[in-house]
């Protein structure tokens, strides 16, 4: 059972590193984010609630950021654990989470503000799948449809710039002292966000003292065959 947290600035990567681990690993992929995001979509009451206050670029309050993420663990259907992205995010969540669950470590994606720009205000994101993209970088095949399902790509409502304003502040506030409070207990591992989602996850893998992901030990034996 593995129980990781991942935390890291806007476009830092959460999303795609979480995603790689967890198909590799087995483990439910739980992004506070998303969750909101699909009630947003799907008009629901939570939907109606947070909408503003994401498009803002703000922190939805604790007690229902706190209640979405018990009632998602409580489902209990990760057997072989789970990586939790974008939460905690300030220090309240962080004693409740602590409190309640434990976890194997904290990976902390690093990535310069001056970067973030480039990336979030670059980001598109596929509504029905959620992978995201970067024109720069990392582009769709067919320019605007996702690779795998075909659907439209969309920016999300909060990867303006003035949102982001928000959001970097945000978390150098609120979100830099939870780690502080990891690192006291020594679960933190900080990687660098800036080369390649695989360059990424190999150091993370490499860091947790996991083995290689499947899709690149199987290219190093082909290679060494
Ligand atoms: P993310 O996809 O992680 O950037 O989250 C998008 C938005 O959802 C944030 O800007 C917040 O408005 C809200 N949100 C996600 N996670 C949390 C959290 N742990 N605490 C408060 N608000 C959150």
């Amino acid at each position: 059972m593995r129980k990781y947290v991942i935390m890291g600035v806007q476009g830092s990567g959460k999303g795609t590193q979480s995603q790689l681990l967890a198909a590799d690993l087995d483990l439910v992929h739980i992004s506070v984010g998303d969750i909101f995001r699909w009630n947003v979509q799907n008009h629901t009451k939570m939907g109606a609630q947070v909408r503003r206050v994401m498009a803002a670029g703000e922190l939805v309050g604790d007690d229902l950021v706190e209640s979405v993420v018990r009632s998602r663990l409580t489902e209990h259907d990760w057997n072989f654990g789970f990586i939790i992205d974008g939460f905690p995010r300030n220090r309240p969540q962080t004693e409740f989470f602590l409190e309640s669950y434990d976890i194997d470590a904290v990976i902390v994606l690093d990535l310069p503000d001056s970067e973030v720009r480039r990336r979030v205000l670059n980001r598109r994101v596929c509504p029905t799948c959620g992978i995201n993209y970067n024109l720069i970088d990392s582009s769709p095949k067919v320019a605007g449809q996702c690779d795998s399902c075909g659907m439209q790509l969309v920016t999300r409502e909060d990867d303006t710039e003035e949102a982001l304003a928000v959001r970097l502040r945000t978390y150098h506030d609120k979100t830099d002292p939870v780690l502080e409070l990891f690192r006291r207990k020594e679960y933190v591992i900080t990687v660098d966000a800036r080369p390649a989602p695989e360059a990424v996850q190999a150091e993370i893998r490499a860091r947790l003292g996991l083995p290689p992901a499947k899709d690149s030990a199987d290219a190093e034996e082909a290679r060494s065959a």
